[in-house]
């Protein structure tokens, strides 16, 4: 995974094994990948990130380990594409290679025909039987040069479906949350900055409301469980040229498109099916307390810069919340600014 002298990776495994005992982490592959960045010191925003949640939490819940994760390890995968990449290339030269010889040996064999077919005429018994084993060894040859050839090129495409497999494996790794499986930050502006279309866009904020209550309450796994659980909610919701992304922490952003009349009224239905999710606690069977969500509906212009269409977005949803939470806001007079506002209330 990173690369780098075996014996400096052992060495920095012996750094690693002790600190996570120290602060109780589990050893799982998310754990032992950040604590091997942690100590070999690769990424110094991710050690800042994990001192202070240290000094917060005396250990790192396993909620802040996949957002660290997906911050500061994941982007270094990248590289693991470019390696694949360097493979494929090498896979590749290797077979020129196996080309060029199985080439040269054919010529050879076409040397020893075209020489034979002018000896042949003027042979004594013994010369042709010379002939003749040379025509063998020739053809022999040859034939072992094809039969190489055909095992490299097998060789070379089960190397190349190994690759291929690598390369989708880590692509989607760095285009997904790991939690939600939603698109992530990266993926969202990417989109964001690929022109609409005929159809209107919009860029829905949806922040669950008082999500620190859940984690307070009931533990990080059940925070995790209700933002799975809403992240899922979320994708059932887009259609296919529209995104459903984990923005950060408990906060989402959809990414739709359709008639500018038709985003609130999707995005109060959203809301209603948020307010509707149950979970059950799993010692008593009663609900947990109701999960709810703000939401910020920033309608696209068409003349504003992208950080000010999602700068808008994040006053309604900020809006919505200074309302009583639980509802949306979004522009109602599509050639004025975000200061005009609806607010549907909650039901
Ligand atoms: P508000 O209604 O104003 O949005 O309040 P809030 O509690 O939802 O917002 P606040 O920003 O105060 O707290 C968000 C919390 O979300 C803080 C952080 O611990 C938690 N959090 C962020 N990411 C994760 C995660 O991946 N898993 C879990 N379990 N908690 C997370
Ligand atoms: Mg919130
Ligand atoms: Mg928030």
């Amino acid at each position: 995974m990173h690369q780098g002298s075996s014996e400096q990776a052992a060495q920095f495994l012996r750094l690693a094994v002790p600190l996570m005992v120290k602060h109780s982490i589990s050893p799982t592959p998310y754990n032992y990948a950040r604590w091997y960045s942690y100590v070999s010191k690769r990424s110094l925003p991710l050690n800042k990130a994990l001192d202070q949640t240290l000094e917060t939490y005396g250990t790192c819940p396993e909620s802040f380990t996949r957002e660290l994760f997906r911050d500061h390890v994941i982007p270094e995968e990248v590289g693991l594409a470019e390696h694949s990449r360097l493979a494929v290339n090498a896979v590749v030269d290797e077979l020129k290679q196996q080309t060029g010889d199985a080439h040269s040996d054919a010529l050879h064999y076409g040397d020893i025909l075209s020489t034979a077919r002018k000896e042949l005429p003027h042979c004594d018994l013994d010369e042709m039987q010379q002939l003749m084993i040379r025509l063998y060894e020739g053809t022999q040859k040859v034939s072992d040069s094809n039969r190489q050839f055909l095992a490299q090129i097998e060789s070379a495409q089960k190397k190349i479906t190994a690759l291929k497999e690598d390369l989708k494996k880590a692509r989607s790794e760095v285009d997904r949350d790991p939690l939600t499986g939603l698109y992530n930050r990266r993926v969202f502006e990417q989109y964001l900055a690929t022109p609409g279309g005929q159809q209107r866009r919009c860029l829905v904020m949806v922040d669950i409301d008082h999500f620190k209550r859940f984690n307070d309450n009931y533990g990080h796994n059940i925070g995790d469980l209700v933002l799975r659980q809403v992240g899922a909610l979320l994708q059932q919701q887009v259609g296919e040229r529209e995104l459903a992304v984990r923005f950060g922490g408990e906060e989402f952003v959809l990414l739709l498109c359709g008639p500018a009349a038709s985003f609130a009224v999707r995005a109060e239905k959203i809301r209603i099916k948020i307010q509707e999710l149950v979970l059950l606690s799993k010692r008593d069977h009663k609900p947990l307390q109701r999960i709810t969500a703000s939401f910020g509906v920033a309608i696209e212009q068409g003349g504003e810069e992208r950080q000010e269409w999602l700068e808008q977005a994040d006053t309604l949803l900020y809006q919505a919340k200074n309302s009583g939470r639980n509802r949306i806001a979004c522009c109602t007079d599509q050639s004025t600014s975000a200061a005009v506002i609806s607010i549907q209330p909650s039901a």
